[in-house]
């Protein structure tokens, strides 16, 4: 691939990040500015004035109109952690400078946390990136692909590694010959009635979708997209022609993202988180530096998640 601005740009040095972020006073500003950027809003009436006074360790508005008390992490999925925000914001630099997705091990010790914790606050983070880009569909020129991950698992009984198998649609949206975003989706299988409610999701109306033809995707068709099917020469992967070329080499990058950050034990369990992670830095990737305080924002506007639906059914798998 061809040095560009986008793989050289400086992102925010460590040394950057400390001073910016370094004490929890400077994150609770930034926290603050993330959440209200006009000043103090009521999450209640959205009255703008508030008295202020400390509680518990913790600074509280209590609104001058209807009387409501909150908190800067009331009523976001920073809600129930006692963690400290320096904690959060280090985690979220990790999360959003780096190419790869880092492992719940290495936040722990980067961190000074307990794994339990690591592993919480990384996928608190991983949800919220996975519903600010839930509704974000693709247009115009957009090249579709089925793909599989996880399931490498050896040494286990049979069946094991198929059933970790995760079957998603790899989509990339392209402008002028490079790619401009991406989605990873997590889907059933590649069957009409899982790939309609698919496209409707990732793909805006009118745009013009390139397959290899596989049959799942004829869905497209009945559904009003125009599509265009390209079947790769005899002999040739159908990776290695040109309408799927980006699709290929994003392909390649998420592997790379994703080698060493699991299990294969419990990638099927996460995969739509997992696949966010990478889709949220790759559609962000143009500017590095300001992933954070838009990732503070979205952590504002996301809603608590309460760590048994952060778990998922059957608790902690690693
Ligand atoms: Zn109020």
């Amino acid at each position: 691939m061809a040095i560009n601005g986008i793989q050289f740009q400086k992102g925010l040095s460590v040394a950057q990040f400390m001073k910016e972020y370094g004490t929890e006073e400077q994150c609770q500003a930034a926290l603050m500015r993330a959440r209200w950027p006009r000043g103090f809003e009521c999450p209640r009436c959205s009255h703008g004035e508030a008295f202020e006074f400390d509680r518990r360790g913790r600074h509280h508005w209590q609104c001058k109109a209807c009387k409501y008390q909150c908190t800067l992490r009331a009523g976001t999925i920073m809600e129930h952690s006692l963690l400290p925000l320096t904690k959060w914001y280090l985690a979220i630099y990790l999360m959003t400078q780096s190419k790869t997705n880092i492992a719940a091990l290495a936040m722990m010790r980067q961190l000074g946390i307990s794994w339990k914790a690591a592993w919480l606050l990384k996928h608190k983070l991983m949800e919220v990136m996975a519903q600010r880009e839930a509704d974000r569909p693709l247009e115009g020129d957009v090249r579709v692909d089925d793909a599989y991950l996880g399931g490498e698992r050896t040494g286990g009984g049979p069946g094991r590694g198929s059933k970790n198998k995760v079957a998603f649609v790899a989509a990339v949206e392209m402008r002028e010959g490079r790619p401009q975003r991406l989605r990873f989706d997590p889907v059933a299988n590649f069957s009409f009635a899982a790939l309609g409610p698919w496209a409707k999701k990732a793909i805006a109306p009118g745009s013009c979708v390139t397959s290899d033809g596989l049959l799942g995707f004829e869905v497209l068709e009945r559904l009003n997209y125009q599509h265009r099917v390209v079947q790769a020469p005899r002999g040739k992967a159908g990776t290695e022609i040109e309408p799927f070329k980006w699709l290929n080499v994003v392909l390649g990058n998420l592997k790379t993202a994703l080698s060493g950050t699991h299990h294969a034990f419990s990638f099927a369990k996460y995969a739509r988180r997992y696949l966010a992670e990478v889709q949220y830095r790759f559609n962000r990737r143009s500017d590095m530096a300001s992933m954070i305080p838009r990732m503070a924002h979205a952590v504002t506007r996301t809603r608590p998640c309460p760590a048994r639906s952060i778990l998922g059914r059957s608790g902690l798998e690693t």
